[in-house]
């Protein structure tokens, strides 16, 4: 099943083709702040299913295609974030800081949009914006010091990534935090229809042209042993999103172009990237310069 959100704040579940609202019995919809009554329903979600289940098989709904969606997970607990998490990506960064002895960091949850709204760049000069494809886990239960052998039974559900990036050496969280800087979508497939998590594909385009491509089944820190270390540190709450990594082919994207990401059996969206005109500061003022190495 789709979990998503849609038309101003509504929440709706989907076979992928249609979408029948079910706001009324999330007790949430439109005009709800904070916007979190989708964090409700992933908790609840084992005594709501049968009934969203029922919904979804009576009800004719609309189309997908007909509604707005929106970022599923707006005000999430936290947004966790692994860093370099593929090897191929490491050497074309000439980073040593690999997932397994880095941990995760944190990116601010304002950035996430969704998959109809566009990625703005910041009026930055001598700075590069990277796209970077990947995959978010996300938490059903929660839990604390969670095994790995358990940790599955925490994965709510999955959903594409874009974790967008100015290059530079400044603090990660800023670079990473801009508003428009993690879009999520286009909805939430529930773990069940994703029975392998260590075999999940995912590929990203930009402007139709294939620029990275990868498999779980090449990440340095596995599903499982992500959430065995996340949760060491933090409580993972239903709702929380992990991201999960990147593999090679990070490049810059400039305005114009059209990014479109694919996780097998999750989906796919395309989002414009436009320019915006906030988003200066000292901190950015040095230019950098990108070296990709092979
Ligand atoms: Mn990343």
């Amino acid at each position: 099943m789709k979990i998503l959100r849609f038309d101003g704040g509504r929440i709706g579940v989907s076979d992928g083709k249609k979408v029948v609202d079910v706001s009324e019995l999330c007790g949430s919809g439109p005009g709800d702040w904070p916007p979190v009554g989708i964090n409700r329903l992933i908790r609840d979600f084992d005594a709501l299913r049968p009934k969203l289940e029922a919904l979804l098989a009576a009800q004719a709904g609309v189309p997908v295609d007909s509604v707005r969606l929106e970022t599923p997970i707006p005000w999430p607990n936290k947004l966790m974030a692994y860093p370099v998490n593929y090897h191929d990506h490491a050497k074309e960064m000439a980073s040593r800081g690999l997932a397994d002895v880095q941990g995760y960091f944190l990116k601010s949850n304002s950035s996430l949009v969704g998959p109809a709204d566009h990625i703005e760049l910041p009026a930055l000069t001598g700075r590069e914006v990277h796209h970077e494809c990947e995959i978010a886990l996300i938490i059903g239960k929660e839990g604390r010091q969670i095994l790995p052998e358990r940790a599955l039974e925490h994965v709510f559900g999955y959903a594409c990534l874009l974790d967008m990036t100015v290059r530079g050496k400044e603090e990660r969280v800023f670079r990473k935090s801009y508003d428009t800087f993690t879009p999520v979508g286009p909805w939430i497939t529930t773990a069940d229809e994703v029975p392998d998590p260590t075999d999940i594909g995912m590929k990203l385009w930009v402007n139709g042209e294939l620029r990275q491509s990868a498999n779980t089944r090449d990440l340095i820190v596995s599903v499982r042993n992500m959430i065995a270390i996340a949760s060491s540190a933090s409580t993972l709450y239903p709702g929380d999103i992990i991201a999960t990594g990147t593999p090679a082919g990070v490049a810059k994207v400039v305005p114009g172009d059209t990014v479109s990401i694919e996780v097998d059996r999750v989906g796919k969206m395309a989002l414009q990237v436009v320019q915006g005109t906030r988003g200066f500061n000292v901190v950015f003022e040095k230019p950098y310069e990108f070296v990709r190495h092979s």
